[in-house]
C-alpha cells in the first residue's frame, strides 16, 4: 500500500507531489443521475450548456463545452459537520463519465485558471486560505501540506465560490527531507491570523 501511494504521488515529469486530487465519489454521481434529486431537497433538471470551456464536471474534472448535458445540484464537500461545512452548487455530466484518476497534480483543465485553495484541519475548521494564480496552485499546496495541522484542502472558483475538488496529503508517512521545517513553521505562524472570507 505504501508503495502504491509512493508511486501515485508523482507528477507526470516524475517529481514527487505533496498531494492527491479527489473528485466527488462515483456512487454519488450515479445516484444523482438516477434519482435527479440531491441531498437537500432539490429536484434536478439536466441542462445543455452553452458556455465554452466552463462549468467543470466535478466527477471527471473536465471543463465542458456547448452541447454537453449537465446536472447542477447542491453538494456539501465535508465528512464532518460544523460551521464550515457549507453547501454549494456543482455540475456533473448528465451521462456517465470516468472519475478523475490521474496519478497526481492539478487536473489539466484547472491549470489554466486561478484557484482559491482553502486548507482545513481534521475537524473541518478552516486553517488557512489563499488564491493561487493560474499555474501556481502546486506551489501553494506544497506549503499547505507541509503544515501537519492541515488535513485536507478544497479548491474552489475564486469568483463564483463553487467547490471544484478536494486535495489530500499524498501520504502521512511520505516525509520530504528537502524541506526546512523551521522555515515551514515560521510561514505557518505568519498565516495563523488569516480569517475566512
Ligand atoms: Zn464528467
Amino acid at each position: 500500500m505504501m508503495q502504491h501511494y509512493f508511486e501515485t504521488a508523482r507528477t507526470a515529469d516524475g517529481a514527487r507531489s505533496a498531494f492527491t486530487v479527489r473528485p466527488i465519489e462515483s456512487r454519488l454521481a450515479e445516484r444523482i443521475r438516477a434519482t435527479l434529486r440531491d441531498d437537500f431537497g432539490n429536484v434536478l433538471n439536466p441542462i445543455t450548456t452553452a458556455a465554452p470551456r466552463s462549468n467543470p464536471c466535478r466527477h471527471c474534472l473536465r471543463l465542458t463545452d456547448p452541447g454537453e448535458r449537465l446536472i447542477l445540484f447542491a453538494y456539501r464537500p465535508f465528512e464532518t459537520s460544523g460551521p464550515y461545512a457549507e453547501v454549494g452548487p456543482i455540475f456533473i455530466h448528465a451521462e456517465a463519465c470516468d472519475p478523475y484518476s490521474e496519478a497526481s497534480g492539478i487536473p489539466l483543465d484547472f491549470r489554466e485558471r486561478p484557484l482559491t485553495l482553502r486548507a482545513y484541519d481534521a475537524r473541518g475548521n478552516i486553517h488557512c486560505a489563499e488564491v493561487a494564480g493560474a499555474g501556481a496552485a502546486e506551489e501553494v499546496l506544497e506549503r499547505f501540506f507541509a503544515d501537519p495541522a492541515v488535513a485536507f484542502v478544497h479548491a474552489r472558483n475564486p469568483a463564483w465560490g463553487c467547490f471544484d475538488f478536494r486535495l489530500d496529503r499524498a501520504s502521512a508517512h511520505d516525509s520530504d527531507d528537502s524541506h526546512d521545517s523551521s522555515t515551514i513553521r515560521e510561514w505557518v505562524g505568519g498565516r495563523g491570523d488569516a480569517t475566512p472570507v
